[in-house]
C-alpha cells in the first residue's frame, strides 16, 4: 500500500519537488494532505492532480470563491492551526514539514505525539525546539528523517542511524553563498537581488537570504546539535564552494565519510520518503572527470558573524536560540521589503539574542512566549509590520 504523505508547504520550492517525487513513484507514495499559505491557485491545481483528502490554507480566510476552486470531496481547512490538525494517523503515515519558520514547530510536536514519521525540511523547529524537542523525540521514539541537504548527508554518513558513539566530529559544508568573496562593507549594503542570486542552489527567498548572510549555516549548526544530539564543539563548518560534498563525519579512528551528489534537493526528499530503502535516482550522476577539483576554505567569522552568533546562542541556551531565530525571521522579511540593509539583519539578531538569552525556556509554551517577545521587540524598535504569533 502506498505511504500516505502530508505535504506541509506544498507550493514552496521543496513542496513542488516532493510532489514530483510522489508523481514519479505513485505506486509507493500518495499525497493525502496538501497545505499552502496564500498560493490558492497553485494548491488548487495540485489538488486536481493529486486528489488529497484534505487541503489546508493557512494564510487566507474562508470564502465561497475559494471553496469553489476545489472538488466537493476535498476537505478544506483554514488558518494556521490547520497545519497541526492534519498530523493525524487517519490522514498520513508521514508528514513532510517544508513550511518556513517557527510555524513548523506545532506540526512537528503533533507528529511526535501521534507517532507519525517526520521528513523534516523545516530547520527552525529544531533551532528553537532544541532540548525540549530532543527529549520529546527520545521519549516517544519518534522517527525523524532530515531533508536539509547537509543533515541528510550527515545522516547518510552515519549509516542512516542516530548512533554517534564512535563519532569524532561533524563537518558541515557551506557553499559560502553569493558574497563569499565580498568585502565586509559590500556585504552590509548588498541589494535584495544580489542576495537572492545564489551560485549553486535554487531555493525559497527566506533561505536564500539566510545563505547570503550565512545565518543558514548558523541555523544548521544549531539544528545539527539537537537532531544528532552532539556537543557544539564537535560541529565544524567548512566552506566548500562547489557544493558537491553535502557534509562529512569523522569517526574516532580518523576515518572521514562524505556524502556527495549533484546539487538537487530531490535526492534528500526522496530518501526521506523511501527510508530505509533507496529508490532509483531522479538526479544525474556526478561526473568526476568534469568536476576537476573540490576546494575548501575556513569560514570568515568577521565577514559572516552569524555563524559565530549561532555557536554563542547554543552556549547560552534555548532562549537565546529562540530569540535569534525570531529576530532573524523578522529581519529577513524587513530586508526583503527594503526596510533595512543586509548587514542590519545580523545586528538585530545579535541584539535580540543578547536581550532574551537569560530567560527560562524549558517547554513548548516558553518557546512560543520568547518567540513572540523577540518578534515584538524587533517590531517595536524597528516598526516592522511582520509580527506574527503562532499558537502551540
Ligand atoms: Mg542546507
Amino acid at each position: 500500500m502506498a505511504k500516505k504523505i502530508a505535504v506541509l508547504g506544498a507550493t514552496g520550492t521543496l513542496g513542488k519537488l516532493a510532489l514530483e517525487v510522489i508523481r514519479k513513484n505513485d505506486d509507493k507514495f500518495k499525497a493525502t494532505v496538501l497545505t499552502a499559505n496564500k498560493n490558492v491557485e497553485l494548491v488548487a491545481k495540485q489538488a486536481k492532480e493529486f486528489k488529497p483528502e484534505v487541503v489546508c490554507l493557512t494564510g487566507v480566510k474562508e470564502n465561497s470563491e475559494i471553496k469553489a476552486m476545489f472538488e466537493k470531496g476535498t476537505t478544506l481547512l483554514f488558518g494556521e492551526d490547520s497545519l497541526r490538525e492534519v498530523c493525524e494517523k487517519s490522514l498520513c503515515d508521514m508528514a513532510f514539514i517544508a513550511v518556513v519558520g517557527i510555524c513548523g514547530l506545532p506540526a512537528l510536536v503533533r507528529c511526535i505525539q501521534n507517532d507519525i514519521s517526520i521528513a523534516l525540511a523545516n530547520k527552525e523547529s529544531f533551532v528553537c525546539g532544541g532540548k525540549v524537542i530532543r527529549s520529546m523525540i527520545d521519549k516517544n521514539k519518534a522517527n525523524v528523517i532530515p531533508v536539509d541537504s547537509e543533515l541528510s548527508a550527515i545522516f547518510q554518513c552515519l549509516c542512516s542511524k542516530y548512533d554517534t558513539k564512535d563519532l569524532k566530529r561533524i563537518i558541515l559544508t557551506a557553499s559560502g553563498g553569493p558574497f563569499r568573496t565580498f568585502k565586509k562593507a559590500r556585504i552590509y549594503n548588498a541589494t535584495v537581488s544580489e542576495a537572492l542570486n545564489h551560485p549553486n542552489w535554487s531555493m525559497g527567498k527566506k533561505i536564500t537570504v539566510d545563505s547570503a548572510t550565512m545565518m543558514n549555516k548558523g541555523l544548521e549548526v544549531m539544528e545539527t546539535r539537537w537532531l544528532f544530539n552532539v556537543e557544539p564543539e564537535k560541529i565544524e563548518v567548512i566552506i566548500h564552494p562547489q557544493s558537491i560534498i553535502h557534509s562529512m563525519v569523522e569517526y574516532i579512528n580518523a576515518s572521514v565519510m562524505a556524502q556527495m551528489s549533484a546539487t538537487s534537493m530531490t535526492l534528500p526528499i526522496q530518501y526521506a520518503f523511501s527510508y530505509p530503502d533507496r529508490l532509483g535516482a531522479q538526479v544525474e550522476s556526478l561526473d568526476f572527470k568534469k568536476l576537476g577539483s573540490l576546494s575548501f576554505e575556513a569560514p570568515d567569522f568577521n565577514r559572516f558573524p552569524s555563524i559565530k552568533l549561532a555557536y554563542d546562542a547554543l552556549d547560552a541556551g534555548t532562549a537565546a536560540c529562540v530569540a535569534l531565530n525570531a529576530a532573524n525571521e523578522v529581519a529577513v522579511e524587513m530586508f526583503l521589503q527594503g526596510k533595512i540593509p543586509l548587514g542590519k539583519i545580523y545586528e538585530l539578531t545579535n541584539e535580540s539574542t543578547e536581550k532574551f538569552a537569560a530567560k527560562t525556556c524549558d517547554s513548548i509554551e516558553d518557546i512560543s512566549y520568547i518567540d513572540s517577545l523577540a518578534r515584538k521587540f524587533i517590531e517595536n524598535t524597528y516598526g516592522s509590520n511582520t509580527l506574527k504569533n503562532y499558537r502551540f
